[in-house]
């Protein structure tokens, strides 16, 4: 596999999207107790760009889903790292990098609502709404993908990638 000779977003044209996320944000949430929880790894460039950019105060925290996918995408996913906050009673935002099955973001939902949280919501840089296999959506999207694997700015293929400040296609070498 190898990155596409162009990047499909580029680091500049990724932070005006990200700034107006954030501008979004900070105005649906004023005046509200929110938790930006950032879900690693894949939201660690995201999580940390939207949130220097809302102009309401947040607590923040992570939460890190592995989940078992073989051939028949079980949707069974282990919280390596779980919230360290309590978040009963907070207005969660979940920054992730991408909803593609959805599985993931399900069971991140779950995992969330049953600390009984005030509101959640799921705030995703990319969507593949295609790629969906349960009925979810994200409330804030940053862009829709074809159906791409896409690389960069945290999001990885085999651990390798994530420090690019671009995101690329990852294609078949030929
Ligand atoms: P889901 O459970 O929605 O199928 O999977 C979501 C997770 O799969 C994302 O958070 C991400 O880690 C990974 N993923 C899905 N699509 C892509 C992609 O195009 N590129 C990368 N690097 N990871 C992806
Ligand atoms: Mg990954």
């Amino acid at each position: 596999m190898k990155l596409s000779n162009t990047p499909l977003y580029t680091a500049s044209q990724i932070q005006q999207r990200v700034a107006s996320l954030a501008t979004q944000l900070s105005q649906d949430y004023q005046g509200r107790e929110v938790v930006a929880l950032i879900v690693l790894k894949g939201g660690l460039h995201f999580g940390s760009d939207l949130i220097r950019n809302l102009t309401i105060p947040v607590a923040v925290d992570f939460i890190r889903a592995k989940s078992y996918d073989g051939a028949a995408s079980t949707g069974i996913v282990e919280f390596l790292i779980p919230p360290s906050l309590p978040l009963n009673g907070k207005h969660v935002v979940i920054l992730e990098d991408i909803l593609d099955t959805g599985l993931t973001a399900r069971a991140i939902l779950e995992r969330v609502q049953a600390d009984r949280p005030a509101s959640v919501a799921i705030c995703s840089l990319f969507d593949k709404p295609a790629r969906r296999k349960v009925d979810l959506e994200g409330q804030y999207i940053g862009f829709e993908l074809d159906d791409h694997f896409v690389v960069g700015y945290g999001m990885d293929y085999e651990e390798q990638y994530r420090e690019l400040p671009d995101v690329y296609v990852l294609e078949p070498s030929d």
